[in-house]
This record gives C-alpha cells, structure tokens and sequence, in this order.
C-alpha cells in the first residue's frame, strides 16, 4: 500500500528523531507527532544535571528543547498534537485516539511513548516529593534546591545519584536511600556498583544501603522519610528513583504484545500491519547479542527512533536495528560510562584504581567473549571497546588492547612530562564526538581551549572527550 500519512506517538527523543528520518529519508506525506506533555521535544539528560546547577547571578536555565518551534513547522513540516495523550489504538481500522476524543488515521506508526517513574503509593499528594522524568519534574527539583531543601534520594541508581551530586554541589544536606545491599548492580554488577557506589561517601553524600523506607511524613508537604531501622530523616525534599515503567496503558485492547514494553521484532515491527515501536517502550531483538532488550538509554532512543521510521516507511526493505548498548552518567564531575552488557562471569579492573576519583576501567568477560566495559573518566577508552565488542571480539584481544593502551599512556604522560606542555593550549589527540545518533571519530584532531568541534551546528552534542599527552583539563563543548 501506499504509505502518506506517517503518525508517531510520543513527543520526546525516539519520536522526534522518527519525524526527522522521515523527512531525511525523503518522505513527502503528512507527518502528525503526538505527545501527552504540554512542552515541545526536550532532553531529558539535562534534567538531573546541568538543568539543577547554580548559574552565575541565579540566572534561570535555559529550557533543554531539542528544537525551536517554527522548525518543526518550517523546516520538518510535522503537525504537533502536544498536550493530549493517545488514549487507543485501532491496528485494523489503522487509527490512534487521542484524548480520547477524536481519532488520527495512519499508513504507518510509530511508537515512541518511552517510560514514566514508577512512585511509591500513597506520598503522591504530598508536596516536596517528587520523581525526576519529566522537565516539570526537574523545575521543581531545582525550586526546592534554591531553597536550601534537605534533600532525601530514594533509590541510588544514576538519575538518583545525579540529583545527589548536585544536591551536594549546593552544599545541601543529603542523603541516599537504597534498598539493597549494593546499588547499580543491575547495570554494572555487583562489583562495579560497589566501587561507583562509594564516589558518594568520598565526595561527603551520606549513603545508606540495605535498608527501606518505612514511610515518607508530613502534612501536606515533606518533612521526614522514616526508614525500615526506625531512623526518621528530617525532609524537605524527596526524589524517588526507584525506576521507570513502559508507558503502554493506552494500547490496552489493541492487539499488541506488550510484555516489559512493546513486545517487537528485530526491526522494531510489533507484527501489527505498519505499526513499529522505538525508545524506552521497546523490547525488541538486538540481533549484536541474540537477545530480547528493553533499553533505558538516550543512544538506543535516539536510534530506534530513525530506524523505527525508516523502516515502517519503507516495509520491503526493512532493517534489523543492533547496538552496542552505551550509557553514561555523570556525578561529582566524575564521568562514568558503560558499553555492552553487565551480566558476566568475570570483571577485571584493567586501568586505574577504584579506590581513588581518577580514571579507572574495567571489562567484562560472558565465556571467552569481551561483552561489556566500563571506564570513570575513561572518555578516550570507552567508544574503542564498544566497537570491540560489537566485531565479537575475544576476552583475550579485550585484555590485549587495554594493556596497549595503558603502554599508550604511560608513554604519553612521559612525553607531557618532559615536553612541559603549555597549560592552556590542546594538542594533537584522540577524541570522539557523539553527535546525535552516531559517534563520530576525530582522530588526531587539533583542537584550541574554546574551539567548537567540528560538528553541524544543529547537532546534539552529549560528550565530547578529549584527552591526550597534553590534557586541557577536559574541554567539554555542549555536554549536557
Ligand atoms: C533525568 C534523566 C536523566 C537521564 N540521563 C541519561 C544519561 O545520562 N544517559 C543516558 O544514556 N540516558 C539518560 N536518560 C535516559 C534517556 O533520557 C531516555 O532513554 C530517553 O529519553 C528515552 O527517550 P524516549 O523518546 O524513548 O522516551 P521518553 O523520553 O520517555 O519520551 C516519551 C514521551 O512520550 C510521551 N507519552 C507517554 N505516553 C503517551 C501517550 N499515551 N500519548 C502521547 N504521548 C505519550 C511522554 O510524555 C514523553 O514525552 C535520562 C533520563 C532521565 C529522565
């Protein structure tokens, strides 16, 4: 059939970068986003860590949109439903109801409703309580910041820890709340998350494992979180990371496999005639491992997002979606980044010391495979592993290229040493630049303190790394 009428629900990452493969792809039909959030497009990265920092003279901080309005009436010609949720689904008669009010047909569809914060019931109505999704979320988190909030973290996964860091860069009195022994083990195995972990305690975030909270008090506002032990607290800030849920409730009754997420095949297809799904809803096949996922990162957003649309426009020639999966996180100015998977049968510390703030990197053996890396601060490292990986390479050549690179760099720091490099000028270095949906490489680049990197100037910047035998002191341009 012929496809002209392209319609993606959910007005965030996956679902603008659908709109904008479309219209790079050449598509010419009407393009309808819908989204239940009132704002236009933004990043959510931000929200728990520039978008929470003091700025000079308590400026505001600038809203994080994507883009500005008349580009998407301009530049992408989309018709944006914001403001009104999808309520249904009709996969037979091919229309989405919104609002539950009136019905927008479709050839093709994307899904892209990603994943709202799971609360914990019954501290909804009490005011200072909050989760950290949403760009209301993070207004208020940072409201209460300015305040001088004694700041309670339920949960120290990354967004928590985020808000904590920040919450202690202010000088904020704060404490973290997990309930398991050791945090992050889910994303970086127990090992891992125990050394991430214990930045906290080092930078002075007071860190309480293995204990749950009993109950969240106040009258009508926050004023204590009492804990499983009897300790009680004192709050006037409460962020809950205790995780996220797919956000599938609308497409009760439509037909499709929702099972942790949208249930879809290695081209993101649900099986439902034109209908693909993308973003932190999808559970898809990542054909690089052989097994079902459901990510919670901006890359795989990002990129199921273009490849979602891509395919659901062009059926005859659809292609699997695979990656590497990345994320990163960043606490107390300490990068941490991830590739691959955690779930191993052994970690080894190949670089650094865990015991300090500097730059450590570990990697992670399933058999005789390199499947995942982890580096703090290990920015020049961490792209190279992930190609590894994604060519299946062997634990041994993991283990053979990070002895290459610690020689690399102990020869580099020599050569600083007895250069005497001047301290404000770059240097030839080894850099990546994540531009969007892509990294880009620039090897041997020459870049000035100040210099923008060589990227199209509409382009998302999340990190750019720069390191080499005269480190700069870590240029960053855009991050977010
Ligand atoms: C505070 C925060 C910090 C983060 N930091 C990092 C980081 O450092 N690194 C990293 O890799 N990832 C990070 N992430 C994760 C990353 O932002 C997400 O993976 C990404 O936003 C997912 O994009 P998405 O478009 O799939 O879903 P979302 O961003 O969740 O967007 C989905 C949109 O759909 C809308 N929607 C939901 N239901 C409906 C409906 N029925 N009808 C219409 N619209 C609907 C929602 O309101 C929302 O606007 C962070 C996330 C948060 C919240």
């Amino acid at each position: 059939m012929s496809i002209d009428r392209l319609v993606v629900v959910g007005g965030s990452l996956a679902g603008l970068r659908a709109v904008e493969a479309a219209r790079k792809a050449g598509f010419s039909g009407s393009v309808t986003l819908i989204g239940a959030e009132e704002h236009l497009p933004y990043d959510r990265p931000p929200l728990s860590k520039a978008y929470l920092e003091v700025l000079e003279g308590g400026a505001e901080p600038e809203k994080p949109y994507f883009r500005s309005d008349d580009v998407y009436s301009e530049e992408l010609d989309v018709e944006l439903m914001l403001g009104r949720p999808a309520t249904g689904l009709d996969t037979v008669r091919r229309v989405v109801t919104v609002g539950g009010e009136f019905e927008v047909g479709y050839d093709a569809l994307v899904i892209a409703t990603g994943a709202a914060v799971r609360h914990i019931p019954g501290t909804q109505h009490l005011e200072g309580v909050f989760g950290l999704r949403t760009l209301d979320d993070s207004i208020g988190v940072r409201a209460a910041l300015d305040a001088g909030a004694r700041t309670v973290v339920i949960g120290a996964g990354f967004i928590g820890s985020e808000v904590a860091s920040g919450a202690n860069k202010r000088g904020v009195e704060v404490t973290i709340v997990e309930a398991l022994p050791t945090p992050l083990v889910r994303a970086t195995g127990k090992q891992m998350g125990a050394a991430i972990a214990a930045l906290h305690e080092r930078n002075g975030t007071t860190l309480r494992c293995g204990t749950g909270v009993a109950a969240i008090e106040g009258d009508g506002r926050v004023e204590r979180v009492v804990l499983d032990d009897g300790t009680v607290i004192p709050a006037d800030l409460v962020v809950v990371g205790i995780g996220v849920a797919p956000c599938v409730e609308w497409l009760e009754g439509s037909g499709l496999t929702v099972d942790n997420g949208i249930v879809c095949d290695a081209n993101l297809w649900t099986g439902a005639p034109g209908v693909y799904a993308a973003g932190d809803v999808a559970n898809w096949v990542n054909p690089v491992f052989g097994i079902r996922q459901r990510m919670e990162n901006w890359t795989a957003a990002a990129e199921q997002g273009a490849a979602a649309a891509r395919n659901a426009l062009d059926p005859e020639n659809a292609k699997p979606y695979g990656t590497v999966p990345y994320f990163w996180s960043d606490w107390y100015d300490v990068r941490i980044q991830f590739v691959g998977l955690p779930d191993a049968d052994e970690v080894v510390l190949v670089d650094g010391d865990t015991d300090q703030d500097g730059r450590w990197v570990a990697l992670y053996r399933q058999g005789d495979r390199l499947i995942g890396a982890l580096t703090v601060n290990g920015q020049t490292e961490i792209m190279k592993y992930r190609v590894l990986i994604s060519k299946g390479a062997t634990w041994q050549e993991g283990l053979d290229h990070a002895a290459k690179r610690h020689a690399l760099a102990a020869e580099k720091a020599a050569a600083a040493a007895q250069a005497q490099c001047p301290p404000n000028r770059g240097s030839r270095q080894e850099s990546f630049l994540e531009v969007g949906d892509s990294v880009l490489e620039v090897d041997q680049h020459a870049l000035e303190v100040g210099e923008s990197p060589p990227v199209a100037d509409d382009a998302d910047v999340h990190a750019v790394v720069v390191a080499g035998h005269c480190d700069v002191g870590g240029l960053a341009f855009g991050d977010e």
